[in-house]
């Protein structure tokens, strides 16, 4: 799982214990996903190539290093991905977002694209924020929706997932880097991480 980086800051760890915990109440569930979402895009970013702009500062115009944000495309799964969107904006305030919603068919149990709300991706990095890779079905889903619009690169922000959903992420798209908070042991029979943060979508949206 080359592609795949755990990303073993002792901040996004206590802060992976804040989402287990059954106690953290949706507001600061929120939050957190929010905080580690802007931990993982700036270690995503560490390798980053800057622009030189022209900025006027105390003494005078010059030319200095910028991230190119103009080049960036959020891209929250709905709606799970939603609260990791507000603290990477606050980093990169000239990006651009776009949403994609998936449900699963209930008989064949594939996810099917339901909303498509993404600015056109040419010359674009797109930044796909998903909190949990279980099967990692979705992702592979929204990975193949976002490629048909051909990004120049895309980077997948998660918080929690298992060695089963990121291998097959890694194996079918070996072009997309991942950034992941915390690697789990395994799922249950109904499909959910152990030991996990349970619903991500019902914690943070409160209608567990
Ligand atoms: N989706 C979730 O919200 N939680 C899991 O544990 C697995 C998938």
């Amino acid at each position: 799982m080359e592609n795949v980086i755990e990303v073993n800051h002792p901040v996004i760890k206590s802060l992976v214990t804040e989402l287990r915990d059954i106690n953290t109440k949706s507001y600061v569930f929120r939050k957190t996903l929010n905080e580690i979402a802007r931990i993982l895009f700036i270690e995503a970013m560490r390798n980053e190539k800057l622009i030189n702009r022209e900025v006027e500062i105390w003494i005078g115009k010059g030319k200095f290093p910028v991230i190119d944000e103009e080049k960036y495309v959020f891209i929250p799964i709905l709606r799970a991905g939603l609260p990791m969107l507000g603290g990477i904006f606050e980093v990169l305030k000239n990006a651009q977002a776009g949403f994609i919603a998936l449900k699963r068919n209930e008989e064949t149990l594939e996810s099917v694209l339901y909303y498509d709300r993404v600015p056109p991706l040419k010359n674009k990095t797109a930044i796909i924020l998903d909190p949990m890779v279980a099967t990692g079905g979705s992702l592979d889903y929204a990975i193949k929706v976002i490629k048909e619009k051909n990004p120049e690169r895309i980077i997948s922000l998660n918080v929690v997932g298992v060695p089963q959903g990121l291998s097959k992420i890694s194996k079918k798209h070996p072009d997309v880097k991942v950034y992941i908070a915390q690697i789990d042991e395994k799922l249950n029979d109904k499909g959910y991480i152990i030991p996990g943060i349970g619903d991500a979508g019902d914690r943070a949206f409160n209608t567990e």
